[in-house]
């Protein structure tokens, strides 16, 4: 699959990096956190001849600091969360039993560790389990009052952490889709394309496959805002979108690139392919019912990357391309589509 960032509004733009960026931050100050805070408690415990204790929280010192200088130099975990999460849950069930009551105070912060470092719905399955292991315990090992009371007040933390992050979520799924797509079509915007087409042409470049620009502009467009009126023209750009998005490909991005222009790029398709794949949106535009039967056409340039081209040569290849398919007379796609008809009744009536 392609190295993509942006996922189609069709499918809500997962601008997970976000997310995904903050996670593995939290997790490197998690970490370094734990170095500086449990240290002193791995020589106490050793200290107490805790050995058990010692050496387990030893082991997450450890872990945790190695995996944040990964994170730290590679951007990269070398432990999965989950490891931590049951090695921790381990440490301080354990605690509980061979240490007492006090170690309760330790359960509030894990719940907050693994609701900022986890993604969401694993985090909801370990704040399940951990209650899970954490209540019953409790309620075995100290007095029955206080373990009700913590009982109570983990799951409050657990509960009302669990709608904070998904709230967040929520506004950051918000966030991207404004930032990302534009408001009147819901294609995306030009500020994801210009992103996006750098993630393209790397692909390319690196052999993961073939990318190629379709540049689209209505024809006569000012016409229909200068006899139906602007609302209509607005809603002729939705229908457009729409037909767009039912006839490109899954996995092809469709863009708002300026005022009545648009751009699809499209992927993994072979250089002759494109022109057929342009022309094909062509017709689905011509033939649809974009304005009370009114018949809109665009005119369509194809520009297929290749690896020599800078991202701007590229961009304004497919826009020379529209220019020409415009000055050829409009409703058309450039360089020419062929139709497979076409060319066997053209090689007939040669053969004739
Ligand atoms: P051509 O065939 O040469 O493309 O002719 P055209 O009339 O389409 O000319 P051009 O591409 O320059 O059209 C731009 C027009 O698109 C100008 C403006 O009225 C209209 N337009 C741009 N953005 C919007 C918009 O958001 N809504 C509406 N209704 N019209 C828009
Ligand atoms: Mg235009
Ligand atoms: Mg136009």
């Amino acid at each position: 699959m392609w190295p993509f960032r942006i996922k189609h509004p069709s499918s809500p733009p997962q601008d997970d990096d976000l997310i995904a960026n903050f996670r593995l931050n939290f997790e490197m100050y998690f970490g370094f956190a734990t170095f500086l805070l449990l240290s002193p408690y791995v020589i106490n415990h050793l200290l107490q001849h805790r050995f058990i204790m010692s050496g387990l929280t030893f082991a997450i010192v450890l872990l945790a600091s190695g995996n944040s200088l990964s994170i730290f130099r590679h951007r990269q975990q070398i432990i999965p969360f989950a490891y931590f999460f049951t090695l921790i849950l381990t440490v301080l069930t354990a605690g509980l039993i061979l240490q007492g009551g006090t170690i309760i105070y330790w359960y509030y912060p894990f719940a907050f560790i693994v609701l900022s470092i986890a993604e969401h719905r694993q985090a909801r399955v370990m704040l399940v389990l951990s209650i899970l292991v954490f209540v019953p315990a409790v309620f075995l090992t100290i007095d029955a009052g206080i373990a009700a009371r913590f009982s109570v007040t983990y799951l409050m933390v657990c509960i009302f952490g669990d709608i904070v992050v998904r709230l967040l979520d929520k506004a950051q799924t918000q966030q991207a889709l404004l930032t990302l797509t534009d408001p009147l079509t819901g294609a995306l915007n030009r500020r994801s394309f210009l992103s996006t087409l750098g993630d393209a042409a790397e692909g390319c470049r690196r052999e993961i496959g073939s990318a190629s620009l379709v540049a689209i502009d209505i024809d006569h467009f000012k016409e229909v805002n200068d006899t139906l009126g602007h609302k209509a023209g607005d809603e002729a750009l939705k229908n457009i979108v729409k037909t767009l998005l039912m006839r490109k490909r899954k996995l092809d991005r469709l863009f708002r690139t300026g005022g009545e222009e648009f751009i699809v790029l499209a992927h993994n398709i072979e250089p002759g392919e494109s022109i057929a794949f342009a022309d094909s949106l062509r017709v689905a535009v011509e033939q649809a019912n974009i304005l009370n039967g009114k018949v809109i056409t665009i005119s369509v340039g194809i520009a297929d990357y290749n690896t020599e081209q800078s991202i701007d040569e590229w961009i304004r290849q497919a826009d020379a391309n529209l220019y020409e398919a415009k000055r050829r007379g409009r409703n058309r796609v450039w360089p020419p589509y062929f139709s497979r008809e076409s060319i066997l009744s053209a090689e007939k009536a040669q053969a004739d």
